[in-house]
């Protein structure tokens, strides 16, 4: 979901010099348009509990990349056919979704995403998109505008590419000053912390680079493999609080959430996955989120409005350390209503093992 937590506001990348060109006028004119339906998505979640608020699909399974702490890529999968991607955001936008974000594996790496952000855009949904930045060019950018993105995130993991992250400052930030000059949708830079990231002071680093670009920031804390939290040191955790603070954040209820998580407590919250909250695997099946997936891996074409009640009233047993902040996000919608007293589906088959697979074929 896409609430500027720590960042500047949806006008943030005007640049304040130079004369006014027809990307800075169109991306004033996006930002507003974005506004008024991003408000409307609100607005319907306060009204009615009973349609996802965000839905993540997955057009292709496969990265450019292999960052050592993920869980969900594959060097092998070939894209989901384009068909089969227009079929999925048809029954999204019939169970009634306000966003979709297109995830992946690397999502630039599927040739027709266009159509794709097209097809979200035309059922009235907003699009957004989470990539490594490694694919973007002026003209991929280009294209990107011209199919109606919405919001466009890139996690930048350390300064320089170590054996764990090649999702560096240093080989993207060519990428950034792209961004900052040809998209006319909004971009954010999510810093990271955690175990895997070797100097803290890097996410600092990447959210000054990113302000001073006119993007937006924000700080994520690294997951373990089952979405779980992880303890941050004391300098991390002060790097953290530093990074929201730059951010200028306005959202009291999650900042006191993410607080949380840097200081290593759990939170008391309601986790909606399954529900307001959907994770549309490259198979078409719905699990409750990245970390958890094989729960309830139901296919979305038999995915139906009593699946998402009963799962917008299960109790979901990993909630207290989680760190999937996009489910959190979401769940602030529902916060005060809906208490969770139903147990979940049995699930359907283990946690999915991605590299496993390839040793299967
Ligand atoms: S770029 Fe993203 S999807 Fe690819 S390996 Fe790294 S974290 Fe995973
Ligand atoms: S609490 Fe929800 S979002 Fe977090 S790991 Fe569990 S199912 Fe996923």
């Amino acid at each position: 979901m896409w609430i500027n937590v720590a960042g500047a506001g949806a006008l943030g990348h005007l640049p304040m010099n130079g004369p006014i060109s027809l990307v800075v006028l169109r991306r004033a004119t996006r930002a507003a348009s974005r506004g008024v339906r991003e408000w409307r998505m609100i607005a319907k979640g306060l009204l009615s509990t009973r349609h996802p608020i965000d839905a993540h699909i997955i057009p292709i399974r496969r990265c450019n990349l292999s960052c050592a702490y993920c869980n969900e890529f594959d060097s092998f999968s070939k894209p989901v056919p384009t068909a089969e991607m227009l079929r999925r955001i048809d029954r999204l936008a019939a169970l009634g979704t306000t966003i979709i974000t297109i995830s992946g594996g690397e999502p630039l790496l599927h040739s027709e995403l266009d159509e794709i952000i097209r097809r979200i855009r035309r059922r009235g949904i907003i699009a957004g998109l989470i990539t490594n930045g490694y694919l973007l060019t002026p003209e991929r950018i280009a294209r990107l505008n011209r199919a109606g993105l919405d919001h466009l995130q890139i996690s930048i993991d350390n300064v320089m590419p170590d054996e764990v992250s090649k999702k560096s400052l240093k080989v993207l930030d060519k990428k950034l000053e792209m961004l900052a000059q040809y998209a006319e949708f909004h971009v954010n830079i999510n810093s990271v912390l955690g175990s895997p990231v070797r100097n803290p002071e890097d996410a600092l680093a990447v959210a000054r680079r990113a302000l001073s670009l006119g993007l937006t920031s924000t700080v994520g804390i690294l997951h373990d493999g089952s979405g779980q939290l992880q303890a941050l040191s004391q300098r991390q955790q002060q790097i953290f609080l530093e990074i929201m603070r730059m951010g200028k954040a306005s959202y009291a209820r999650l900042n006191d959430f993410q607080r949380k998580i840097a200081l290593g407590k759990p939170n008391n919250w309601r986790c909606r996955a399954g529900s307001r909250y959907l994770y549309i695997c490259e198979d078409g099946l719905v699990h409750y989120c990245s970390q958890q997936r094989g729960y309830p891996a139901i296919p979305l074409d038999e995915y139906t409005p009593a699946h998402l009640e009963h799962e917008f009233f299960t109790n979901k047993t990993c909630a207290p350390r989680c760190t999937v902040s996009c489910v959190q996000q979401v769940a602030m919608i529902d916060f005060w209503r809906g208490p969770q007293t139903r147990a979940a589906f049995k699930p359907a088959e283990p946690l999915v093992q991605l590299q496993s697979r390839a040793a299967e074929r």
